[in-house]
């Protein structure tokens, strides 16, 4: 029996079998193509500020190791587990692969709620994670980046953390540091610059002028999509976090939102007016709908609900197998899928490596130039595929990505 269960990776293997039907994968391939190659569990000891010691369980799952090194982000959430982590290994790897870059995919997490850590608590726990890790990463085996509860900070700890134990200064460990520690610029934004860039390739190709956006879900990638949407003129009427939930028909302040997290944490407490029920935040209406939280939201009962016109996956997995059999019968909705949509943070991210071993830094607008180029390039890849087979956006980019890591495997061989 595997160690890779629960709900997340199930998911993953349904999607993928999905695929290995779709392109005709012979069934004795489908395993090694499917399985991660490494998973690795640690135990992370903290002290906690009123002196008790605490444990907390790590992970990092490398999918595969075909195209170079594997890369993907650290997540630190209280839902975290291995069979979690390893579809979210998974997906990076046809994420990387559709978007070209020189990558296996990986993932790693503790199970966590860092809002319940100090700022030194989650400076130990972040250290000790990497320091538990130094033995399976590095620059050309295995590089990190931020992910749901982690950010640049995090990051920062732990290039610190691993340089110390190298006697010497190691950026390109991690990607999504702070740019006064070899981080590049653009690279906190990336991700919702990606997702709203995608979002509006979607709007032109159905020649739709978006006026409506809802976000569920204000970290780093909400956040940054509702405002790079609302720079657009697209009026965002519904945003959401664990803790809250607004709407208003007349658009929210998203600078104000996003002052009132910085000072806050969480969107609690902004407003009274505009509070609403986050059990139906995804099935109002508007033109454009960004899940940028946890996986599975969109089940076969909610995507029948769903009332906008560009489904825009800001998170990773957030519509499950069966939600897909419905969109499938809803033309009108144009999905974007997770690993095109959410691919920019992973893209500046390489750019970040790329700048970090060169130790030659680009300027803002190169990034975006360079983003914008393989972004598009995807996606005229991913709607071409999509009419040549019949097919829906996401068996289109997943079987990109699936053949391409196919290709390499097949012409590497099998050692010995
Ligand atoms: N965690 C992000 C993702 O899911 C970024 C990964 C990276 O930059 O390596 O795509």
């Amino acid at each position: 029996m595997s160690i890779y269960t629960g709900p997340v990776f199930d998911m993953a293997r349904q999607q993928f079998h999905i695929i290995a039907d779709h392109i005709n994968m012979p069934e004795d391939q489908r395993d090694r193509l499917l399985y991660p190659k490494r998973a690795i569990a640690v135990s992370c000891p903290i002290h906690r500020d009123d002196g008790t010691t605490a444990v907390f369980q790590g992970y990092r799952v490398q999918h595969h190791l075909s195209l170079g090194p594997t890369k993907g982000g650290t997540r630190f959430s209280s839902s975290v587990d291995v069979g979690e982590v390893a579809a979210l290994a998974i997906w990076m790897s046809w994420k990387c692969a559709l978007a070209g870059l020189p990558y296996g995919g990986a993932k790693g997490g503790v199970t966590v709620d860092p809002t319940e850590l100090s700022l030194r608590e989650l400076e130990g726990l972040s250290r000790r994670y990497m320091q538990e890790m130094i033995p399976f990463v590095g620059p050309h085996t295995d590089v990190m980046a931020p992910d749901m509860g982690t950010n640049e900070q995090v990051m920062a700890w732990f290039m610190d953390t691993y340089s110390m134990y190298q006697g010497k200064t190691v950026t390109e460990i991690v990607t999504g540091k702070p740019v006064a520690s070899g981080g590049t610029v653009g690279r906190r934004e990336a991700t919702g610059r990606g997702v709203v860039h995608l979002a509006m390739r979607a709007a032109e190709t159905i020649g739709l002028t978006p006026k409506t956006a809802i976000v569920q879900g204000f970290g780093n990638v909400g956040s940054v999509s509702a405002a790079e949407l609302a720079a657009r003129g697209v009026k965002v009427t519904g945003v959401s976090d664990h803790t809250a939930c607004y709407f208003d028909p007349r658009g929210l302040p998203v600078e104000a939102l996003i002052r009132h997290v910085a000072a806050k944490r969480v969107l609690a407490g902004f407003s009274q007016e505009a509070l609403a029920d986050p059990a139906s935040l995804l099935t109002r209406e508007c033109d454009i709908l960004v899940p940028a939280a946890l996986e599975r939201v969109i089940d076969a009962a909610t995507a029948g609900d769903l009332k906008c016109r560009i489904l825009a996956e800001a998170a990773n997995g957030p519509t499950t197998p069966d939600a897909d059999v419905v969109l499938a019968q809803r033309q009108e909705i144009f999905v974007v899928p997770d690993i095109l949509c959410n691919a920019g943070g992973v893209v500046v991210s390489y750019f970040e490596w790329v700048q970090d071993l060169q130790q030659f830094f680009w300027q803002e607008d190169e990034v975006n130039a360079r983003l914008k180029q393989i972004l598009d390039r995807a996606f005229g890849q991913v709607t071409a595929r999509a009419k040549r087979d019949e097919v829906g956006q996401r068996t289109a980019a997943m079987a990109i990505g699936v053949e391409k890591v196919y290709a390499a495997k097949q012409v590497r061989g099998l050692f010995p």
